[in-house]
């Protein structure tokens, strides 16, 4: 049943990968040595050529982080293209089919001082067919005198060719410009770069001492306001400092307000649980150490991990726990918490003290986790590795080709995974457990999406 349950995750999560695909891609096709290589180097600035020999996942193709203007993407080089048996023309098609069916855009490389071939020809009559925006880049032209051939490439059929010399860099910047107004918007990550306290949701079912916490660190470790009035602090919220910062503690009018006795609250109390964890960066779900970890605890868990929230497990009435209880506990934890074995723990009681300070530092990693991004470069080279050490299962005769990843976006952390075919969930899971056992993640969901194509 919790095989079905990811599964069924996976499925959200591939459906909207365009709305989590906060990165958008770039696919630069193009004829053998019309430039493409040194175009995307151009693009990607001298910085970043540095890491040029990046391996991707397979060798032809490679995908760089760029960012322009402000606006971040991704750039996907075909230039190690290989013409295969079928001719030239057939495989630049078909390098121009999966650019489309894998990014957001496309830019296709023109020699100008050839002008259109046969092959270039071919190549437009695909991209003509997208409905991805396609940018024509006339290349070479190194000098005024080149435009008028420039020009003659209209008769490509995409719209007006930019001429650019990737060489000498001339009207690179122009370039620069329609391809990041071609691709589109993006960058829900810096919505909430702006800062100000972060905000912590503290859930869990009845009696399991959430007001006795909330109490515990306003009244120890100083609540610098309670019940802030004004237009930037819902009143329903409180600023709390532990460990020397402030964090924004959502809806504890809810925690204090002890409406527990009517019927249908239990209804009302979820709601609130779900408008709190959305509310919030990070939450901290407490649970009842000295009893058994009920059904009720694991759905405020689920509905965490689902959020897309960093999280903290606390244990609370960790005073009422022996040695016999702990060792229950773990086993019922073995088994309740395999979906988030990620979480960071903390083992406390509101009613003593005990561990209380160890929260701060947990939702602190936990939300370093959820910020946290690995170059595109860097996540490429573990991939290729690991993909190549234990590659896909093959699934209905076929195996499916991982060709490289990027993390599209974070809060929480996705990975978009480009493939030749559908990965089984089971694979996913491996590439999840590889990628955090290599990069950490430590408190936080990460989505791994996969596009695969057409
Ligand atoms: P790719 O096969 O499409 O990736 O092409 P490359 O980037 O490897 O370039 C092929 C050749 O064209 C190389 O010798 C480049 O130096 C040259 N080249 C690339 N861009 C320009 C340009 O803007 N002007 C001139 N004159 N040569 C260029
Ligand atoms: P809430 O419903 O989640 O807000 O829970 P409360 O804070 O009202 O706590 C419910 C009961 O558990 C109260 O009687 C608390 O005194 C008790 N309690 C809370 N924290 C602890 C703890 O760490 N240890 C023990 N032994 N009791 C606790």
């Amino acid at each position: 049943a919790e095989f079905a349950q990811l599964d069924e995750l996976g499925a959200d999560a591939e459906a909207d990968d365009a709305a989590e695909l906060n990165q958008p891609v770039l696919a630069v096709v193009g004829r053998p040595n019309v430039g493409k290589s040194t175009l995307v180097n151009r693009i990607l600035g001298r910085r970043e050529a540095v890491v040029q020999d990046v391996p991707g996942v397979t060798r032809d193709r490679v995908a760089y982080d760029a960012l322009w203007n402000g606006r971040r993407f991704t750039v996907v080089d075909t230039g190690g293209w290989e013409p295969g048996a079928t001719g030239l023309q057939a495989s630049v098609a078909a390098q121009a089919e999966l650019a489309m069916s894998t990014s957001d855009a496309v830019l296709l490389v023109v020699d100008a001082t050839v002008g259109a071939t046969a092959t270039d020809e071919a190549v437009a009559k695909v991209l003509r067919r997208s409905k991805r925006p396609v940018i024509l880049a006339a290349n070479k032209v190194d000098d005024e005198r080149l435009l008028a051939e420039t020009a003659s490439l209209w008769s490509l059929g995409l719209g007006e060719p930019r001429p650019v010399s990737a060489l000498h860099g001339r009207s690179s910047g122009d370039l620069l410009d329609a391809i990041v107004d071609a691709l589109p918007e993006a960058p829900r990550d810096a919505e909430r770069a702006a800062g100000g306290p972060r905000r912590v949701a503290l859930v869990g079912k009845p009696n399991v001492g959430k007001s006795s916490l909330l109490n515990k660190l306003t009244g120890e470790e100083r609540a610098v306001v309670d019940s802030v009035a004004g237009t930037t602090v819902d009143p329903v919220d409180s600023l709390v400092e532990l460990d020397g910062q402030l964090w924004r503690f959502i809806d504890t009018a809810g925690l204090r307000k002890r409406v527990q006795t009517a019927s249908g609250t239990e209804y009302y109390a979820s709601l609130r649980t779900k408008t709190a964890i959305d509310a919030a960066e990070v939450v901290i779900v407490l649970l009842d150490a000295s009893e058994p970890v009920s059904e009720q605890d694991l759905r405020v868990v689920t509905m965490v991990a689902e959020a897309g929230r960093a999280l903290v497990l606390a244990f609370n009435k960790w005073d009422l726990v022996d040695e016999d209880r702990r060792h229950r506990l773990e086993r019922e934890l073995d088994r309740g918490l395999v979906r988030v074995p990620w979480a960071e723990r903390v083992n406390i009681s509101a009613l003593t003290g005990r561990a209380v300070r160890k929260l701060a530092p947990a939702l602190r990693t936990a939300l370093a986790s959820w910020d946290q991004r690995v170059p595109t470069g860097q996540l490429n080279g573990w991939l290729s590795d690991l993909v190549a050490a234990t590659p896909p299962p093959v699934r209905g005769g076929k195996q499916p080709k991982v060709l490289f990843a990027t993390q599209a976006g974070i809060r929480p952390p996705t990975l978009v995974l480009f493939t030749t075919g559908f990965l089984e969930a089971g694979y996913r899971r491996f590439i999840e457990r590889k990628f955090r056992e290599r990069f950490g993640f430590r408190g936080t969901p990460v989505r791994i999406n996969v596009r695969v194509r057409e």
